[in-house]
């Protein structure tokens, strides 16, 4: 009777949803009850429409017909003592949507289509619901789809923010921001026996090297450089661009000797490591142990002053804080 269109939507005009050529029962009001119970059982249909002088005025449902039936004697007579009426009628030209619209405000079940005053069709709401239904779900679930593959791009999108924001765009390694968030987490959480360094170390004479070979050389020193240290400290040491040709360095360890010790060794690999391009590189340290609850300010000061005295004591050496 209606006919499975598959683009149905609110907007479809509801004359669309029937299939061309298909009729539904119109019956003439005087029709006798006995004639109609006939169309029922052979088409079963749950509703025919009843006009006059072609015109819908009403409705006969299956519910109204067994009511009719309840005597024999009903079987003589004209439709128009069981069918419904008024009937509620809706152009073909109506929108789905504004159908569904009427249909809820009115109460009504089943509507009428009609055009220019001929019957079109008969729906009822749970019929067009259930349409509208089964074109939508498709729909809503391509959207949910959508919609997940888009939060995920807003999370990746997110990570991949907060990681350009945390990281250094030449070397790649983290940046000031990120040893600020490393450093409150580091004095957040203390570990029982070891105690807290930071290390600032500075390229020795950079100025001359980009100077004498050019900044693009320059740019390359400091990266092979950060790979170098890169390779030799630990997971856990947050190493940093602290901005320029200057890094620092967040690491954990029993004693100060022991950072002497680890800090000496990437000084030696740093001095005697050849590079691509300039071949010898120097770099200057100034180390000192983090106080608990002090803030990285302080901490940062007198890193800065033991590094002041590497340089002012000929470069290429290790100072100490305290
Ligand atoms: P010192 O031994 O006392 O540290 O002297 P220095 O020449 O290393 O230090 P100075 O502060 O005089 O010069 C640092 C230079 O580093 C100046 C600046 O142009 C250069 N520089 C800073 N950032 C970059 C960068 O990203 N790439 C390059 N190629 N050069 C940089
Ligand atoms: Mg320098
Ligand atoms: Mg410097």
């Amino acid at each position: 009777m209606v006919s499975e269109i598959s683009t149905l939507t609110h907007s479809t005009p509801i004359g669309e949803i029937f299939s061309a050529g298909h009729s539904c029962g119109i019956f003439e009001d005087d029709t006798i009850l006995q004639d109609v119970l006939a169309f029922f059982s052979d088409r079963c249909t749950d509703s025919v429409i009843i006009t006059r002088k072609s015109s819908p005025i009403g409705i006969l449902t299956l519910k109204d017909l067994i009511r009719g039936l309840r005597s024999c004697d009903n079987l003589g007579l004209p439709v128009k003592e069981f069918m419904s009426s008024p009937l509620q009628t809706v152009a073909t030209t109506l929108k789905v949507g504004d159908v569904l619209d009427t249909m809820q405000n009115g109460e009504y079940d089943k509507i009428v289509v009609i055009d220019k005053n001929s019957v079109v069709g008969v729906i009822d709401r749970r019929h067009l619901l259930a349409l509208c239904y089964t074109q939508l779900t498709p729909m809503i679930r391509n959207e949910s789809s959508m919609l997940h593959s888009l939060m995920e791009l807003v999370g990746k999108g997110e990570k991949g923010l907060l990681k350009m924001a945390t990281t250094d765009a030449l070397t790649g390694i983290g940046n000031r921001r990120l040893f600020e968030e490393a450093f409150q987490v580091y004095q957040q959480n203390s570990s029982s026996g070891h105690a807290l360094y930071l290390l600032l170390f500075d390229i020795d004479n950079f100025k001359s090297i980009n100077d004498t070979f050019g900044h693009n050389v320059g740019d390359s020193v400091l990266k092979e450089l950060t790979e170098l240290i890169t390779r030799s400290i630990r997971n856990t040491d947050i190493f940093v661009r602290w901005g320029g040709e200057e890094f620092a360095i967040l690491q954990r360890y029993s004693d100060a000797n022991m950072v002497m010790k680890i800090v000496e060794h990437i000084r030696k690999k740093i001095d005697e490591y050849s590079f691509e391009t300039i071949v010898h590189v120097t770099c200057s340290f100034g180390i000192t142990e983090v106080k608990p609850d002090e803030n990285l300010e302080s901490a940062l000061e007198r890193a800065d002053k033991a590094l002041y005295r590497a340089k002012k004591d000929g470069k290429n050496c290790i100072r100490i804080e305290k």
